[in-house]
C-alpha cells in the first residue's frame, strides 16, 4: 500500500475531520504512489488518519474518501456513497431534483452531481475522483436508470489537477434541453450550455421564501439568468415583474419559461447591465415594491475582494433607492469568499448611504441538498436575506 505520513507539528484540521492535506503538511511519501491513486494517510505518530487519493501537482495533495481503516474504495464504494446521498435527500423531502452529491459535504471530494429529475450532470473535478468516473455513472445507472448523463467538466479549477476542461455525454446521446418542475412550475434547463450545471438548485428552497412578499407587488428583478425567481414571484402574486440580465441567451430563456407557465402576461425580461440599469433607473426616481439581485460570484481569489465588496455595496445602494418605503429587498450572495458576516456588514453599509432602515423577514443560506459541514468553511457560501426597506 502507498503511504503518505504528515508531519508531527500541523493544524488540527484533519485531526477535526477536514478532508484535505496540503502539500506543506506532508513530511514524507512511501511506494511512489501514481497521481490520482489511492494512499493511506498516518498521523506523525503512526496512528491511521484515512485513506484517500493524492494528487503530487496539486497543493491540496491529498483529499480523504474515508477514515475507515477497513473501507475498501472500489466501485461499490461509491455506489454505497451515492446511495447514502440520495437516502439523505429523500429524508430531507427532496423527490425530483436536487444536487446529489456535494463534494467534500457529503465524503465525495470535488465530486459534484446534480440531478434534474431523470436526468444526472455530473463534475469531476480533481484527478483523483475524475478516475472513479466510469464507477460513478455505473452506480448512477444502477440506482436510478436514469434517461441520460452528462458530464460538465467544462470548469477551469480542473487545469490546476492537470485535467483538461471537457463536456460530453456519458450516457447514449439525449436531447440536452429539459424540462423541470419545481415548486409547482416549470423551467426549461440547457444541461448542456446552460451556466454551471444548468441550473441553479441551491436557491431552490430560497425561491419559496419569497412567497409573501410578492403579492400585489410591482417587482425588479436583476441578474435573472432563466428567470426563477421573478416567475416564482409572477405565481405568487405579483402585479407586475421586470427581469435583467446581461446575456441575451439567457433572457431568451426566461422568456421561454414566463410562457411556459402561462405568466408572460406579469412576467417579463429584458437584456441590460443591471449596474448601469439600477443606477439610471434610481436617478429617474423609478420605484418598486420589491428588488431581487441574484448576482454571480464577484471573485474566486482574495486578491479581488475588495473589488467584490465595492460590487455588492453598489447593487444593494442602487436597489434600495428603487424601493418604496416599506418595500422589501431580496438579496443574495454566492461568493465563497464573501462570509455572512462581512455580506451582512456591506448590506448594513449600503443602507445607511441610502438613509434606509432595515426590517429583517429572513436569513438563510443555500438549500439544503447543499448541505454545510460545521468546520468545513468552504461548504457555506450562499447568503439569503430577505429584509423590508423603512
Ligand atoms: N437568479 C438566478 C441565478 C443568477 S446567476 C437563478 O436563480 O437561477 C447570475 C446571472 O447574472 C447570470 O445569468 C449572468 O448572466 C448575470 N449577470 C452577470 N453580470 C451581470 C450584469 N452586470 N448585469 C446583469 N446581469 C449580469
Amino acid at each position: 500500500m502507498k503511504k503518505v505520513h504528515l508531519k508531527r507539528k500541523i493544524a488540527n484540521r484533519i485531526a477535526n475531520g477536514h478532508p484535505w492535506i496540503f502539500a506543506n503538511e506532508v513530511e514524507k511519501i512511501e511506494g511512489d504512489p501514481d497521481p490520482g491513486s489511492i494512499v493511506d494517510i498516518f498521523f506523525a505518530d503512526g496512528k491511521f488518519a484515512g485513506r484517500g487519493y493524492i494528487n503530487q501537482q496539486s497543493q491540496i495533495m491529498v483529499r480523504l474518501l474515508t477514515r475507515d481503516k477497513k473501507a475498501l474504495i472500489d466501485d461499490t464504494f461509491f455506489e454505497n456513497k451515492i446511495r447514502q446521498c440520495w437516502q439523505y435527500r429523500r429524508q430531507l423531502g427532496y423527490t425530483e431534483n436536487c444536487r446529489l452529491v456535494f463534494g467534500e459535504a457529503d465524503d465525495l471530494p470535488q465530486l459534484i452531481i446534480d440531478k434534474f429529475n431523470d436526468y444526472f450532470v455530473i463534475q469531476t473535478l480533481a484527478l483523483g475522483i475524475d478516475f472513479w468516473k466510469p464507477a460513478i455513472v455505473n452506480a448512477l445507472k444502477v440506482i436510478f436508470n436514469p434517461k441520460g448523463i452528462y458530464e460538465r467538466n467544462d470548469v477551469p479549477v480542473r487545469e490546476l489537477e492537470g485535467l483538461l476542461q471537457q463536456k460530453e455525454f456519458l450516457s447514449a446521446p439525449f436531447d440536452t434541453n429539459i424540462i423541470i418542475n419545481e415548486n409547482g412550475l416549470k423551467f426549461h434547463v440547457d444541461l448542456k450550455n446552460g451556466q454551471k450545471t444548468g441550473y441553479f438548485l441551491d436557491q431552490q428552497d430560497n425561491r419559496k421564501a419569497i412567497c409573501n412578499i410578492v403579492k400585489g407587488a410591482d417587482v425588479l428583478g436583476a441578474f435573472t439568468y432563466t428567470g426563477t425567481f421573478e416567475i416564482h414571484a409572477a405565481h405568487y402574486g405579483a402585479k407586475s415583474v421586470l427581469g435583467l440580465d446581461i446575456s441575451e441567451n439567457a433572457v431568451a430563456q426566461a422568456n421561454k419559461n414566463a410562457v411556459l407557465n402561462k405568466l408572460d402576461h406579469i412576467v417579463h425580461f429584458e437584456a441590460a447591465n443591471a449596474f448601469d440599469a439600477l443606477k439610471q433607473w434610481s436617478s429617474e426616481g423609478k420605484r418598486y415594491d420589491v428588488v431581487m439581485l441574484d448576482p454571480p460570484s464577484f471573485t474566486k481569489s482574495r486578491a479581488n475582494i475588495d473589488k467584490a465588496i465595492a460590487g455588492y455595496k453598489e447593487i444593494n445602494l442602487r436597489g434600495m433607492k428603487l424601493i418604496k418605503p416599506g418595500g422589501f429587498l431580496v438579496t443574495s450572495s454566492c461568493t465563497n469568499l464573501v462570509h455572512s458576516e462581512m455580506f451582512l456588514q456591506i448590506i448594513d453599509s449600503a443602507a445607511k448611504d441610502a438613509r434606509r432602515k432595515l426590517r429583517q423577514v429572513t436569513y438563510q443560506s443555500q438549500s439544503a441538498d447543499h448541505p454545510i459541514i460545521w468546520g468545513m468553511e468552504n461548504t457555506q457560501y450562499l447568503k439569503f436575506l430577505i429584509a423590508e426597506v423603512i
